[in-house]
Parts: C-alpha cells; sequence; structure tokens
C-alpha cells in the first residue's frame, strides 16, 4: 500500500479531468469506495483502514495480521472478478486495437513488473542460455514477433528467445531500426 491518497480533493465522483482520464467509465474500486464512505460519514472506518491510515500518516510498516488481511481483500476482487489495475493498463497497452504508441510508453511497460517477469520467464524455458550460440553471458530477452507490431504478443513466453548480446544485435529487429523496438 502506497501512502498516495488524499483524502481532500480527489472524493466523490470520478470527475472528467486531466488527472482522472484513465478512470472515466470504470468502476470506482473498492478500496476508493471504502475512502469514500469514510469521507462521508466521518465514522464507518474499518479496522484495516485504520491501519492503513495509520500506515499512510506514520509512515510505519504493516503489521503481519494486517498483510493477512490485506492478501485476504485482494484475494476477494481476484475472485469477484474485478481487476486491479497496474499502471501500464493508463496507456491501452494491452488494448489489441494498440498500434505500438509512442516511445515513453514502451520505455514505462519494458520497467515493469510485468516485463520482468516475461523476461525472467523466457530465461528459464531456454535454460539461460543463448539459443543461437549457447553462451551464458550478457543473455536479454528477444521478441521473435516484434514488440511494437505484436502488441498482444508481448507477454507471451512462446514469443520470447534468449539471445546473448552479441547474436541479439545480429537480428533484423535489434535496437529499433525505426519501426521496431
Ligand atoms: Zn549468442
Amino acid at each position: 500500500m502506497k501512502a498516495g491518497f488524499k483524502l481532500g480533493n480527489t472524493l466523490g465522483r470520478v470527475h472528467k479531468g486531466r488527472d482522472t482520464f484513465w478512470m472515466r467509465g470504470r468502476e470506482v474500486s473498492s478500496i476508493t469506495r471504502e475512502k469514500l464512505s469514510i469521507a462521508h460519514t466521518g465514522k464507518r472506518v474499518s479496522d484495516l483502514t485504520k491501519e492503513k491510515l495509520r500506515i499512510i500518516n506514520t509512515g510505519k510498516k504493516h503489521s503481519e495480521e494486517t498483510l493477512e488481511k490485506m492478501r485476504a481483500s485482494q484475494q476477494k476482487v481476484v475472485l469477484e472478478g474485478r481487476r486491479i489495475l497496474p499502471i501500464v493498463r493508463m496507456f491501452g497497452v494491452e488494448n489489441p486495437q494498440w498500434k505500438g504508441g509512442v516511445t515513453p510508453a514502451n520505455k514505462i511497460i519494458r520497467k515493469s513488473a510485468k516485463y520482468d517477469l516475461w523476461r525472467m520467464s523466457v530465461f528459464i524455458k531456454d535454460d539461460r542460455a543463448c539459443v543461437w550460440c549457447g553462451s551464458r553471458k550478457d543473455i536479454e530477452a528477444d521478441h521473435i514477433q516484434p514488440f511494437a507490431l505484436f502488441p498482444v504478443l508481448r507477454f507471451a513466453i512462446d514469443n520470447g528467445r534468449t539471445l546473448c548480446h552479441d547474436c541479439h544485435r545480429k537480428t533484423v529487429t535489434y535496437g529499433n531500426k525505426k519501426h521496431y523496438v
């Protein structure tokens, strides 16, 4: 839980605007609803929320008990089929209509935890060795179908292969040669 939210000016409905463009039309998350309810009633604060607020105010870490509660509520969200929005979704990256977007968005994906997980999975699949020369030095994960042109395959493990840096450079798509990333 990051101490990111403010109880001040963002309460109430999700307004249209620069800072909330990505939330338009989305269901207000359960945590937001809880915040709203606190703000509106001033009394119905759950123990969990109290703990969250305490953490925000003090910067102290969660107790094991709280962590357990938070895991449970996270689980509930998953079971109910609601999705927790990873930050990259703001940019429509997983939308099949997306055509590659602008460079900053690509950079954000490549720095994301999801991307890191993809990379590690590709390495494991290939036993952490270059699939061309067998080297285990300076390995990198390469997209067989280019990252920019096949958004839906960006996180497909089968679309990744492990190459050493030297072999990777020999691919036609290496290093954003104009159209590829
Ligand atoms: Zn190699």
